[in-house]
């Protein structure tokens, strides 16, 4: 049985609908909003996913799933934009200006502006790129027209034999692949689902800089974790060189690297959340124009588990202040990222003071509440409201989370 269809939510009754709708560039075309919501009416063709307005019910349940706050975004217009608009759309359009006649005792003084400040309410304000953050690539390869890349290398990367990460190298010959520093790219599994139909493409972060994983190559490469009964994680994990894989994106236009070399960054990770940053960490190694300062709290189950942790203790101090904390190390006790974070919580509040600071969040969706508890408690250490720091940092593009 069809859902039952609805009008767009209307305003006052003054002739214009609330719409929901998806930033395209900011996508990551990883299809979690479709899957988590409740009336259908998330959709995709090769190219973008789309909001039915006449399905939309806005019951939020697709908000918080967002790895990227793409998802977060209204507009009040006179005539809802059709799916076919949404398709079609490499950018939002912006808001329209709308001849309004709802008088302030209808709504208070401007109705669509009281509506349009409800959005974002849950993700604290739409994410922005660093100011001096290089334009990216975005959705060049799609569904229907997929790049192929050839398999360079495949390396496991943990000597936990529980925990297979592996270091997968990726080479696209003549077909340009512009990626910056935290975009992802996505993998279209072979062989269809139970309905028949291809498999959707699974988001992985890249985890090389801009001019290659090899410099000067058009190539890059993935940190994957095998998942037990994960389809595509298995299919990357198990391919050989030579192997022919299917690659859409790249996606992601905020998770980016300042281009400033005053910039201070501060990242967070657990797990192969720490993918973006070994990219960054390459990027200034390599003498791109880089911040200045690098801090990160990099957290794992031991030393055995944590992807890359030979080749990261050997970067330089000066490349990249390092606080790798461990979780199950037999006879120690547990320590998590925002452990670690209060015990350097004077390195960090020196850094929340600093309009030069840029902070940047990716991995287990778990330990988001935890990062900003450590933050909260810190900022309120040093007099800062840490709900209005976050909220006019993210305005500066320089507070950034992706978590899964
Ligand atoms: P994992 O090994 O399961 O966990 C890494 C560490 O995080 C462990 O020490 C774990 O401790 C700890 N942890 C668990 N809950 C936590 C919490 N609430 N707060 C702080 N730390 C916590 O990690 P993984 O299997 O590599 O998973 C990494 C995750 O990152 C995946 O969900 C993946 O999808 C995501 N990811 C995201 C991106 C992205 O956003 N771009 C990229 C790559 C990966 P315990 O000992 O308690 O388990």
């Amino acid at each position: 049985m069809n859902a039952p269809t609805k009008s767009p939510e209307p305003i006052h009754g003054k002739g214009v609908v609330k719409q929901h709708l998806i930033d395209p560039e900011i996508c990551i075309r990883c299809y979690t909003c479709e899957m988590t919501c409740p009336v259908g009416a998330i959709e995709h063709d090769d190219n973008n996913v789309v909001v039915d307005v006449t399905k939309c019910d806005f019951c939020m349940d697709c908000i918080p799933v967002c790895p990227t706050g793409s998802i977060d975004e209204w507009r009040v217009v006179k005539e809802p934009y059709s799916l076919d608009e949404q398709y079609s759309w490499s950018e939002l359009p912006e808001q329209q200006s709308l001849e309004q006649d709802a008088s302030p005792d209808e709504g208070g003084d401007d109705p669509i502006a009281a509506l349009l400040a409800e959005a974002h309410k849950g993700t604290g304000g739409k994410p922005k790129a660093p100011a001096s953050a290089a334009r990216p690539t975005v959705n060049l390869y799609n569904l229907g027209k997929p790049a192929t890349a050839r398999v360079a290398g495949n390396f496991r990367l943990t000597d936990d034999p529980g925990h297979d990460v592996r270091h997968i190298i990726l080479d696209f010959g003549a077909q340009p692949m512009p990626v910056l520093e935290g975009q992802s790219v996505g993998i279209i599994p072979p062989g269809t689902d139970s309905e028949g139909k291809p498999h959707l493409p699974r988001l992985y972060s890249v985890s090389s800089p801009r001019d290659g994983e090899r410099r000067g190559y058009n190539n890059l490469s993935l940190t994957v974790k095998r998942e037990e009964k994960g389809l595509c994680s298995n299919h990357v994990c198990d391919l050989k060189i030579g192997d022919e894989v299917q690659v859409t994106g790249p996606f992601g236009a905020t998770f980016l690297m300042p281009d400033d070399p005053d910039a201070r960054l501060l990242l967070i990770c657990t797990g192969t959340g720490s993918a973006p940053f070994r990219a960054f960490t390459m990027r200034k190694q390599r003498g791109g124009a880089a911040p200045g300062e690098i801090v990160m709290f990099f957290g794992a189950r031991t030393p055995d588990s944590l992807p890359y942790f030979g080749p990261l203790k050997k970067v330089p101090e000066r490349v990249l202040k390092k606080h790798l904390v461990f979780s199950r190390i037999p006879g120690a006790e547990k320590e998590y990222v925002q452990d670690r974070m209060m015990v350097e919580q004077d390195m960090i509040a020196d850094m929340l003071n600093d309009a030069k600071t840029h902070i940047y969040i990716c991995g287990l969706r778990g330990m988001e509440q935890g990062v900003e508890e450590a933050f909260r408690s810190i900022a309120e250490s040093i007099g800062l409201a840490w709900d209005a720091t976050r909220d006019a940092m993210r305005e500066e593009g320089r507070y950034h989370v992706e978590t899964y």
